[in-house]
């Protein structure tokens, strides 16, 4: 099938142009809903993003010095693109992604948030005057940005995750290199489009397509980056973290999660199975912040399972993105079907039942039932590892210690969850989860105006709100003598 839409472009963007890779091998890119071939995309190498670093470390002299007035300017009509192409670009997203239409518009418009947001807070990079413990000496300091930022991209939230990145390097003066992933290019090939459009400077905005390996490495070891920001999986982000080290690179990391959804005897029930089939199956189950593993005290968990299951049944409905009435969309691929069938034998062998759901869909399309299962136990693999898939597990618990320790009994530390009525418990357990962001009756808090960023093994640093500026720039102290 040939797949036409006005943002697709079949070639990566550095310094401003359009160019296929040195060897002019491409790679097929397949709607996960059909199987079909969309198109194709350069397999570009080092040398590729040795240019586009090159032309990124050119536009930087004169992008950081553009007053924040005018970057905001410019990132404000890129906003605005975004938004007046919305329809465009999320059947590009949903076609290359699988996620229902008006999950890519809600994702697309967050991106746009994101860069609006981040264009009113480029005016905001304040320094600062210290008193000084010498007479004759003034302390300043002022914030610069870092410089060359390479990014690398999954294709969970194939816009989103490039607009909180890329918001925050604009507003700070740096200039990017995106490498998306290769199973969602075009969403990021399309902010050169945009960025086009816009009159963003040549060079600013270089997105590029190929060998990620080679790509991470030429980003970690070229002198000319001085950032990577990377979201991924844990075991890819130490990769980048550990060459990005090497070269003394600054590095933010928003990896992997694990995280608990739990339930108290006090919560509200009908409130907590909302969260939970938000947490918990939004994006088909694909986020680092979905509920992974969901905690349910005794008194109320044959309650909960019921009530879960009977939601699930009637409000979610697999199908293709495109059509109407799809609110799940197909995983990824077929090696993520894998994953979610492997996890779901696992469990069942080791005493789980399923209450719904259960099936891989047959094809084309890589689609899984949204699928529950009780009886769940710390020996499952659902317990340690993320299933990135629509497979909700139900663990029982009796005691909130008990509960603590279960749900920070992991490496990961990104989102968690619980609900409770009682205002004691919730700061005691918001005080005590090991994580980085916590949902108390809530079960979906990403927002641009608030942090995000994991502990421990999730990674480092944050995106969105004031905080995920300090990530683009670098602090410096000029002390003024002889006064
Ligand atoms: P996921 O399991 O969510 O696909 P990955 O960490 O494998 O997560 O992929 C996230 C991004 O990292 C993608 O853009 C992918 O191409 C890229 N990637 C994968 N392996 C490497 C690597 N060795 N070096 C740099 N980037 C990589």
């Amino acid at each position: 099938m040939s797949f036409e839409n006005a943002f697709k472009r079949e070639a990566n963007f550095i310094n401003g142009g359009w160019s296929a890779a040195d060897s002019g091998a491409t790679v097929e890119v397949t709607n996960p809903a059909t199987g079909e071939t969309i198109g194709t995309i350069p397999h570009a190498g080092r040398a590729e993003t040795a240019r586009a670093i090159e032309s990124a470390h050119l536009a930087f002299q004169t992008w950081k010095k553009k007053t924040a007035e005018e970057r905001s300017t410019l990132m404000m009509k890129l906003a605005d693109e975004i938004m007046a192409n919305i329809d465009e670009l999320a059947v590009l997203l949903t076609t290359e992604m699988g996620k229902p239409l008006a999950e890519a518009k809600g994702e697309i418009t967050g991106g746009a948030k994101y860069i609006r947001f981040f264009a009113e807070e480029a005016k905001r990079v304040y320094g600062d005057m210290i008193p000084s413990p010498w007479a004759d000496r003034r302390i300043m300091v002022t914030k610069e940005p870092v410089g060359v930022v390479g990014a690398i991209t999954p294709w969970n939230f194939p816009n989103s995750m490039i607009a909180r990145k890329l918001g925050a390097a604009l507003a700070a003066g740096c200039t990017m290199v995106i490498k998306p992933s290769e199973f969602t290019p075009f969403s990021a090939l399309a902010y050169g489009v945009l960025a086009e459009k816009v009159g963003i400077p040549k060079g600013v905005i270089n997105v590029l397509t190929g060998e990620a390996k080679d790509i991470g490495e030429e980003m970690c070891e070229n002198p000319r980056v001085a950032k990577i920001t990377f979201t991924g999986s844990t075991r890819v982000g130490k990769i980048l973290a550990g060459n990005a080290g090497k070269h003394m690179k600054k590095i933010s990391m928003e990896l992997g999660g694990n995280a608990p959804f739990i339930v108290f005897d006090d919560a509200d029930l009908d409130k907590a199975v909302e969260g939970a089939i938000a947490s918990k199956f939004r994006n088909s189950g694909q986020t680092c912040v979905c509920a992974n593993r969901l905690y349910v005290q005794s008194g109320v968990y044959d309650a909960f399972a019921a009530k879960l299951a009977k939601a699930v049944e009637a409000q979610l409905k697999p199908g293709n993105g495109l059509e109407a009435g799809s609110t799940q969309g197909p995983l990824i691929n077929a090696a993520a079907v894998t994953k979610v069938k492997d996890h779901l034998e696992d469990a069942l062998a080791k005493g789980g039942k399923i209450i719904t759901g259960g099936t891989a869909l047959n094809g084309p399309g890589t689609f899984f039932e949204p699928t529950v299962v009780t009886g769940a136990h710390q020996d499952m693999r659902v317990a340690r590892e993320e299933t990135f898939g629509p497979l909700a597990v139900l663990f029982r618990f009796e005691t909130e210690e008990e509960v603590i320790d279960r749900a920070n009994d992991t490496e990961y530390g990104l989102a968690c969850y619980f609900y409770t009525k009682d205002l004691g418990r919730s700061f005691r357990v918001m005080e005590a989860l090991e994580y980085g962001l916590v949902g108390v009756n809530e079960g979906v808090i990403t927002t641009e105006v608030a942090p995000f960023g994991g502990v421990k093994e999730s990674g480092m640093g944050n995106e969105g709100s004031k905080y995920g500026l300090d990530d683009y720039l670098t602090i410096k102290y000029a002390c003024f003598g002889g006064l």
